[in-house]
């Protein structure tokens, strides 16, 4: 799945401007890697089921990123469910490669930065060390 399809999919979910329709989600999606693009449509997919309910016009995504190597989702509205399904969006973000969806670590680049990534994409990138996440599931 790519992007333009995947936002197709879900765009409704998405958060509008106010008065103009226009979502920045929608405009430039997740700002995440391919890698993790599969379970992040199953999450969308189940939180739609879930919204189908229930009445809540408040409920949007906001953004979904990546942020210090794994999935941040900030989102406003629905219920428990919900919010259980992006926190195990996020939980999964940290042993699935971002990049091509294979199991994956943080790891910390020589550059400084962070990236869950598998071996055979990490060696692709450069020197790395593995930083092992004692809560790496909150
Ligand atoms: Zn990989």
């Amino acid at each position: 799945m790519d992007y333009v399809e995947f936002n197709k999919k879900h765009r409704a979910l998405y958060e509008r401007i106010p008065g103009t329709g226009i979502s920045l989600l929608s405009e430039y999606g997740p700002e995440v890697g391919r890698g993790w693009l599969p379970f992040l449509d199953s999450c969308f997919t189940s939180v739609a089921n879930e919204l189908a309910t229930f009445s809540d016009p408040d409920f949007a995504l906001i953004e979904v990123k990546e942020k210090w190597g794994h999935l941040n989702i900030l989102s406003r509205g629905g219920n428990e469910r919900i919010d259980a399904l992006l926190a195990k969006a996020e939980a999964l973000s940290h042993i699935v490669c971002e990049e091509c969806g294979a199991f994956g670590l943080l790891r910390k680049f020589e550059n400084g930065w962070y990236a869950t990534a598998c071996g055979t994409c990490a060696a692709a990138r450069g020197d790395h060390d593995v930083i092992w996440m004692r809560n790496a599931f909150r």
